[in-house]
């Protein structure tokens, strides 16, 4: 995780102004009754906790760095805490505080370092939390100017490498295994609550066990796709994962379930039937350009391809996925049957947003219930944790040790002590060549 430099500021809401006034005579729609502020890699997500529901408008202020909020006929809860203020993180908002509005308004004004792209929406209430006022600020990441790479110095020529002779193949260096892990929840979603445990604190400190694991297994290099405490979108997890060439998908949960005596792991991976809605929905989309799959050579964009064909493709993708789901989720309970119950001992199929990559093998774990006390007792104990993450990533290890991706160099060690490295084709390479068979075959 990286380092994050803490802007501790304090939310400048001193009663002095008139418009900590409620509004003369007009009904107050709703009152703030705090403001909490989530850091996530991509955004920030500013929550305004209310009374009830308000209609809210966005001002964007670019030229001077500021973003206005404005909450139609609302007004700051007498309970409103002034200080100590939200912590920033490190992205680009900087402050947050009360300005002056027109009547009956109440106006926040958020101080920005960078440009963002603002997005608010109203959420009812749920659980412990009452109606909220949700502004994600989303970080507008800007490309390098082309001019600064023909700036670059040139590398000297004695730099290059040499270039191989002719028929020689220059060997490329084996990669490494990229293993996605996804802890459930997160920030304003605790996912399930017993007591003063929230899985999503659960969920996060499993998955860092397991990355600590994974980290440490030649070969192999995991990837958290959430690091901290706050949320990223459902559909956003997988997305995460593609972009760093993931050859797993792991999403680490934890249960709840009405009847305490319920116990024990269960594995999901996606349904046939959920898989087909997907696969379909995919192809709809295909004028959306970022829906990609991974395939020969580079992403194919569905939308390059008719209708039939682009189906096609998806659905010979996502076969290959959820089989090799399939199978890694039965590596894992394996493993995780000696450290922990199984309530199941078989993956399981389920219709779950998380799951849904044509493209990565993925799969869910819900580790345990936390409706259980003995099973709530372990789930929030380190020493179990590491354990539970220990066979998790045993698991895993075993997975990739019988199906080892070509290139990498789980395969290289798998396939040198025999013969010849040259000859393994693991399954990616086998549903690589399918998609470009079916591609050769169709027409464009
Ligand atoms: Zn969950």
């Amino acid at each position: 995780m990286k380092p994050i430099r803490h802007y501790q500021l304090v939310l400048a809401l001193g009663c002095a102004t008139a418009l900590c006034a409620f509004p003369e005579g007009g009904a107050t729609a709703a009152e703030v009754e705090g403001v909490r502020v989530w850091r996530s890699p991509e955004r920030t997500r500013i929550v305004f906790d209310l009374d009830g529901t308000v209609v809210h408008h966005l001002i964007r202020l670019d030229e001077i760095g500021q973003l206005l909020i404005d909450l139609e006929d609302s007004s700051l809860a007498p309970a409103f805490p002034e200080a100590p203020g939200p912590n920033f993180g490190d992205g680009p908002v900087t402050g947050l505080r009360v300005v002056e509005a027109p009547r009956g308004n109440l106006r926040f004004a958020v101080e920005l370092a960078a440009p963002v792209a603002p997005s608010g929406f109203v959420l009812p209430p749920i659980a412990q939390y009452g109606d909220r006022l949700v502004i994600d600020l989303y970080d507008i990441v800007v490309e390098p100017p082309a001019a600064a790479e023909d700036m670059a110095p040139t590398p000297a020529p004695e730099a290059i490498a040499p270039a191989p002779l002719p028929g020689e193949t220059p060997p490329a260096p084996p990669r490494d295994v990229i293993v996605a892990i996804s802890a459930g929840h997160g920030g304003e979603d605790p996912g399930a609550v017993v007591g003063r445990d929230y899985e999503k604190d659960i969920n996060l400190a499993v998955s860092r066990y397991l990355f600590e694991r994974l980290a440490d297994s030649e070969g192999f290099q995991p990837l958290m796709i959430r690091e901290g405490d706050y949320a990223v979108a459902l559909r956003r997890r997988p997305d995460i994962a593609r972009e760093h060439r993931a050859d797993l998908f792991v999403s680490i949960h934890a249960d709840a379930y009405r009847a305490s005596t319920a116990s024990g792991m269960t594995i999901y991976a996606l349904s046939g039937d959920r898989a087909d809605r997907e696969n379909a929905a995919r192809v709809a989309r295909k004028e959306n350009t970022v829906d990609l799959i991974a395939g020969v050579d580079a992403d194919l964009r569905l939308g390059d391809f008719d209708d039939d064909l682009a189906l096609a493709l998806v659905s010979v993708h996502m076969g290959w996925s959820m089989e090799q789901s399939r199978i890694a989720g039965e590596h894992i309970l394996r493993a995780a049957g000696e450290v922990t119950k199984l309530r199941r001992d078989r993956v399981q199929q389920a219709s779950l947003a998380v799951l849904i990559s044509p493209d990565i093998p993925s799969i869910l774990v819900e580790t345990g219930y936390m409706t259980n006390p003995a099973e709530l007792a372990k789930l929030t104990t380190p020493g179990f944790q590491r354990r539970l993450a220990d066979a998790l990533a045993v698991g895993i290890l075993s997975y990739f040790d019988e199906r080892a991706p070509e290139g990498t160099l789980v395969a290289w060690r798998k396939a040198n002590p025999g013969q010849n490295a040259d000859q393994y084709l693991g399954p990616a390479n086998e549903v690589d060549r399918l998609a470009a068979e079916l591609m050769e075959s169709a027409p464009r």
